[in-house]
């Protein structure tokens, strides 16, 4: 990101949600974004992915200024690099397990045998073999999000963002939930972007982006040259 500001207008009211932001996230990182209620986190995440546009600057991802994409390029982009997962897990109720893992891999047209045998195979990995054919209803909210993850990294893709992911957990499958995933990223050299403002989770990224009203306040690496958890 280079010198990225986001402009918010409500009527004559000038909101400034994000102001000359610079950010440089290597392929492969863990990145947390950590920051009080309305500092511009979900803000930062969704320009990331293209989910909204600047007011100014350049978002360049994989070579590419996504700002400058039109809606159609920027959704095929989405489709074939990105993965998300939510606060509020957004599966589909009327939908398994296996079904809601599975979406990401219907809109890139891969067959329903594929489709179900590699939904089965995350779905293992999250610890729900034997919650395939569960409605999120029957589900906890854990459960609920290790689905959530497995729909998020099926395709395999290079990035995933990840907002509040563990917003609505308690502290226990919290701890679970973040070593899934950065689990997961780590072991595919997958680039992992999750939002939080729980300084917990942030032990858990490479990197710690400190966001404070719109500004970059400091970056820190959690690791030191040695490896060791600083
Ligand atoms: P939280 O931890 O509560 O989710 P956040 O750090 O994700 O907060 P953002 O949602 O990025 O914060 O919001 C940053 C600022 O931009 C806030 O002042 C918010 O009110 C404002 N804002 C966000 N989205 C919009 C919008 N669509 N229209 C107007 N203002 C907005
Ligand atoms: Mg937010």
């Amino acid at each position: 990101l280079t010198d990225i500001s986001k402009i918010y207008r409500i009527g004559t009211e000038k909101v400034v949600a994000l102001e000359n932001i610079n950010l440089e996230i290597p392929k492969g990182e863990i990145c947390c974004i950590l920051g009080t209620s309305g500092s511009g986190k979900s803000t930062l995440l969704n320009l990331m992915a293209g989910l909204e546009r600047p007011t100014k600057g350049n978002i360049k991802i994989k070579g590419k200024n996504i700002e400058r994409m039109s809606e159609n390029s920027l959704a095929k982009f989405r489709q074939n690099y990105v993965g998300f997962v939510f606060q509020s897990y957004n599966l589909l109720p009327a939908l398994t397990a296996v079904e809601n893992v599975s979406l990401p891999l219907i809109f890139r047209g891969v067959g329903k045998k594929t489709r179900n045998e590699r939904a089965k195979k995350l779905l293992a990995q999250v610890g729900l073999e034997k919650h395939l054919k569960h409605k999120p209803n029957q589900m906890s909210g854990g459960q609920q999000q290790r689905v959530g993850i497995a729909r998020a990294f099926v395709g395999k893709p290079e990035i995933i963002f990840a907002d509040e992911p563990t917003g609505n957990l308690d502290s226990k499958t919290t701890i679970e939930v973040m070593k899934l995933i950065t689990g997961i990223a780590r072991e595919n050299n997958q680039t992992l972007i999750i939002v939080t403002h729980d300084v917990n989770i942030a032990k858990y990224a490479d990197r710690i982006v400190y966001i404070l009203d719109g500004n970059i306040e400091k970056i820190e690496k959690t690791v030191s040259a040695e490896g060791e958890i600083v």
